[in-house]
């Protein structure tokens, strides 16, 4: 059944539901009123970066659904779910402030009543092999499957994602076109901290020493794109692994690749897009972030 949540002023309202049928009843209703649907789907312990996901949604569509959902297929360190921060109530405090319209927090067994298996087989040419699909076996396979699962429930008009998870992202594009998946998607930009550090729900696992650290990334993502006319993508590579090795820290990859395709290029000029990507262990934390170097 659904739940109506309001909020200080009373006039903003979003509706809750954790069951299939009752969304799909709600919706429904929305589809036979002409009305377009949004969706960021999400795991929550959400901060302004989802925020701005949900606001664009809601300024483009006529309702915004969000989903609240850890997926467990995603998770290639058992640890890394387990310690996924949950914080229910200032997630529905945020979404309401930013006009989702929408709330749907299933369960497990109802996202995955046949069990968790993916049944999705699908070829992601090499767009799952570098980067977080080298250092996350099967991330991306759990990525696809929730993410069909969730579009096939919610049949929304336009799927809003972020370009914090760029190659992600890529992923989702990649299925939606190969399985000719009639959803329009849309890359959001991503928001930073005044600092720079990018916005994300493992930022609050850092101790205050480790967050003092953190700018460190988004400073060589930028030191990379400043020295960009001076250096091959080799050096600029180098370099910024070496920037990002410092106590406390520690770089899995700092990638230089063209955004279509996820391969390291050799040389700008032979690209339209190109974006540089990293993830960085911080202590216990591991953070990714990107940046576009150049774009047509
Ligand atoms: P998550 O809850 O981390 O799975 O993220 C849900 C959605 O929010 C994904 O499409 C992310 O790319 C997007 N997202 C996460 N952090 C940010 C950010 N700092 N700025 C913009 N989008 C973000």
């Amino acid at each position: 059944m659904a739940r109506v949540i309001r909020f200080r002023n009373q006039l903003t309202a979003m509706y809750l539901f954790k069951k299939i049928a009752d969304l799909r009843h709600h919706l429904e209703r929305i589809n036979r009123a002409g009305k377009t649907i949004g969706f960021v789907p999400t795991m929550g312990a959400l901060h302004e970066g989802h925020a701005s996901l949900v606001r664009q949604s809601a300024e483009e569509t006529s309702c915004t659904v969000c989903s609240i959902f850890v997926n467990p297929t995603q998770f290639n360190e058992a640890t890394d779910l387990v310690k996924y921060p949950k914080t229910p109530e200032k997630d529905i405090a945020l979404l309401l402030d930013a006009g989702c319209s929408v709330l749907f927090i299933p369960d497990v067994a109802e996202v995955y009543p046949d069990g968790q298996r993916s049944a999705l087989h699908l070829d992601f040419g090499y767009l799952d092999q570098p980067m977080e699909g080298a250092y996350r076996p099967g991330h991306f396979v759990g990525v696809a499957q929730v993410v069909k699962r969730l579009l096939d429930i919610v049949q929304p008009d336009q799927l809003f994602m972020g370009q914090k998870d760029f190659q992600q992202f890529a992923i989702v594009q990649h299925m939606v076109t190969k399985l000719a998946l009639s959803v329009n998607l849309r890359m959001c930009p991503t928001v930073r901290e005044t600092d720079g550090l990018a916005m994300s729900s493992r930022n609050m696992r850092l101790t205050p020493a480790q967050r003092a650290l953190a700018p460190l990334i988004y400073q060589t993502l930028s030191q990379a794109k400043a020295n960009m006319h001076d250096q091959w993508p080799d050096a600029l590579k180098s370099a910024a692994m070496k920037a990002l090795s410092v106590p406390g820290m520690e770089p899995e990859y700092f990638e230089i690749v063209d955004s279509r395709t996820l391969q390291p290029i050799t040389i700008f000029e032979d690209h339209d897009m190109v974006v540089a990507c990293t993830a960085v262990r911080v202590g216990e934390v591991r953070l990714i972030d990107n940046l576009i170097l150049k774009t047509m």
